[in-house]
């Protein structure tokens, strides 16, 4: 029979990968979304499918026309029968979609993180329980595609693919499944990226790219007057040396840290863990013009051509910088602050980490560090490892599942 995939969530990414999964004359692509009334709203248009407007790298644009089999709010009727699972949200939602689909799940099943974000397993295993046993969890670095809605439920556009991803399995023991999984990705999400199979998902979640937000937020606020300023300043392309620094030390723990559960986990390759500046210039080589040093090569990257910090605009022309955006909502608790609680498994000091979440929890209001232990009364609201109660270095590769499927 056909191979059933299903998407989890209405948005930029969810549009993309559902109409390229449902190009596949193999494939049953289906959607969940679960989101005010996004399903409705995409139902109502279903009949006539969607476009995907892909804009290739040498100018030229393709249409593609496509069409799910299913778009529904009801977990019910989305679940039964599916063999591969992408949750394609922000990090926020991944738990109310683990929550819906775990009573229907079927054993043998992939459910992949597009992208994970860190703590994507331990949450996934917390909310499936016994269910994850049999299950596979895949997670993938980033997104594949800088993507943007048109028009909800009608047209989607492909801004650039990435050459290639990252993506790590973590397989349960009692998960039994016959094709091999990273191939069948590759498959439904198309020839490009190329997915690049990392050796373990702790590796993945050292590298999750949310550790470039809270130091530059934190290296920019910290010491500002609390004057609302008459425009809003460039996040990337504005960054200053203090910035810079901060970045690269909390980059240096998280390569630390690789460094140290290496040394205490015979058999483990944490060789995907490499520093945020090794990162930009294997990623973005074309588009960096100087590559002297990290603050010049964010400087001059055409990526971020024109990005803005994130403010509010409080009167007309008068902005405030916004604490509430993802880039702190989102990449402390779910980013910097698993990877502190992995850090702090492996014996490995990180003075930066700690400072940078200091300033985050409290402009947060939460509080998940005391001092430089993760024993906060707000550690609950985050994706640390703590939370789930592993409390030494070998419980994240010990146990019910197997960080090293090939
Ligand atoms: P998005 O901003 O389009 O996600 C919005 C969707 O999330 C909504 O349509 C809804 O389905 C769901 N959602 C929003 N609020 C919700 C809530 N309160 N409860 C439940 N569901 C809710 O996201 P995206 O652009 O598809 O990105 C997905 C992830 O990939 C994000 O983590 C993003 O940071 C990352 N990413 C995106 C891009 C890009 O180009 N879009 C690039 C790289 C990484």
């Amino acid at each position: 029979g056909k191979l059933v995939v299903l998407t989890c969530g209405g948005g930029n990414g969810a549009h993309c990968l559902a109409g390229l999964a449902s190009v596949r004359p193999d494939i049953e692509s289906r959607v969940l979304t679960m989101y005010a009334d996004e399903a409705e709203r995409w139902a109502a248009n279903l009949d006539s499918g969607f476009i995907i407007t892909v804009h290739n790298d040498d100018g030229s644009i393709k249409s593609i026309k496509t069409k799910p089999s299913l778009v529904t709010k009801d977990p019910k009727k989305a679940v039964p029968g599916v063999d591969y699972i992408f949750i394609v949200v922000p990090a926020f939602a991944h738990a109310m979609y683990f929550e819906a689909i775990a009573p229907y799940i079927d054993d043998n099943t992939v459910i992949v993180g597009l992208p994970g974000q860190a703590g994507f397993e331990f949450e996934c295993v917390n909310l499936l329980g016994d269910k994850a046993k049999r299950c596979t969890m895949v997670t993938f670095e980033s997104l594949p595609w800088a993507c943007r809605l048109v028009e909800f439920g009608k047209n989607v556009e492909i801004l650039g693919f990435k050459d290639t991803l990252g993506a790590s399995l973590l397989k349960g023991k009692e998960c039994n499944l016959t094709k091999p999984i990273i191939e069948t990705t590759q498959y439904i999400l198309g020839e490009k990226p190329k997915v690049r199979h990392v050796q373990n998902y702790i590796a993945i979640t050292l590298m999750a790219k949310s550790i470039v937000h809270p130091p530059i937020m934190y290296g920019k606020w910290s010491q500002w007057d609390g004057k609302p300023l008459s425009e809003k300043p460039l996040f990337y392309q504005g960054l200053d040396e203090r910035q810079a620094e901060l970045l690269s030390g909390v980059s240096d723990e998280c390569v630390a840290t690789a460094k140290a559960i290496e040394k205490k986990v015979p058999g483990l390759d944490m060789s995907d863990v490499i520093h945020v500046f090794d990162w930009y210039l294997n990623y973005y080589s074309d588009q960096i013009t100087d590559k002297s040093n990290l603050m010049m090569a964010m400087r001059t990257n055409k990526a971020y051509d024109g990005l803005v910090h994130p403010m509010k605009e409080i009167e007309p022309g008068k902005y405030v910088p916004d604490f509430t955006y993802r880039y702190m909502a989102e990449d402390v608790p779910e980013g910097i602050v698993p990877m502190k609680g992995i850090a702090e498994l492996a014996g490995v000091s990180t003075p930066y980490l700690d400072e940078v979440i200091t300033w985050c929890q409290g402009k947060l209001n939460k509080e998940f560090l005391v001092g430089n232990k993760l024993t906060g009364k707000d550690l609950k609201d985050t994706r640390a490892p703590q939370k789930y109660g592993y409390n030494k270095l070998e419980d994240l590769f010990t146990g019910s599942f197997e960080v090293t499927p090939r």
